[in-house]
């Protein structure tokens, strides 16, 4: 992309310099949520169609994009902004866990709805997580694991299959 900008189009590369360099001087984190966002609070957090009830942890932006997408959530987010890692010095800090309490406990929330990724990282923070807001009386979900839509069990690996049979529940 690089040389075809140095090469084919140099106004486009002008425009693409200047739009980063704007983004960054522009752009901070949500007061709220820790996303990305150009205002204080940004748009989805101060949005009255959102139910204030539920908050849901998610790893990074390009997440919430995905629960977005999906539509099958009304709630609020926080983004972390990465996940327990002490080998690479990432700890409770790093994901503004002290934060999330804070905004966890505002007093609106019922439920915290863990949605990191199912790697060890993110089982291990979403773990983490769920002990720190059960010992200030919050409820906490987990999302579950489960076959892809429109998977066949011949296809799926061991793992996950072995986890949608241990979730299972009432048809
Ligand atoms: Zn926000």
């Amino acid at each position: 992309m690089a040389y075809h900008l140095l090469q084919r189009d140099p106004s486009g590369a002008a425009r693409l310099a200047a739009a980063l360099s704007q983004a960054l001087a522009r752009t901070r984190h949500c007061e709220k949520c820790n996303n990305y966002a150009e205002d204080p609070v940004c748009g989805l957090c101060s949005s009255p169609r959102r139910d204030p009830t539920q908050l849901c942890v998610v790893e990074a932006p390009g997440d919430l994009l995905m629960m977005e997408q999906a539509q099958c959530y009304q709630g609020l987010y926080f983004v972390l902004m990465g996940v327990l890692s002490p080998l690479d010095g990432i700890g409770p800090r790093e994901i503004h866990l002290d934060r999330l309490i804070q905004r966890a406990a505002d007093g609106m929330v019922r439920e915290v709805v863990l949605a990191t990724n199912f790697t060890v990282e993110g089982e291990a923070t979403a773990h983490y997580i769920g002990e720190a807001l059960r010992a200030r009386g919050l409820k906490v979900t987990r999302i579950a694991r489960g076959l892809p839509v429109g998977g066949e069990l011949e296809h799926v690996d061991s793992g996950t299959l072995a986890q949608a049979v241990l979730e299972r529940r009432e048809a």
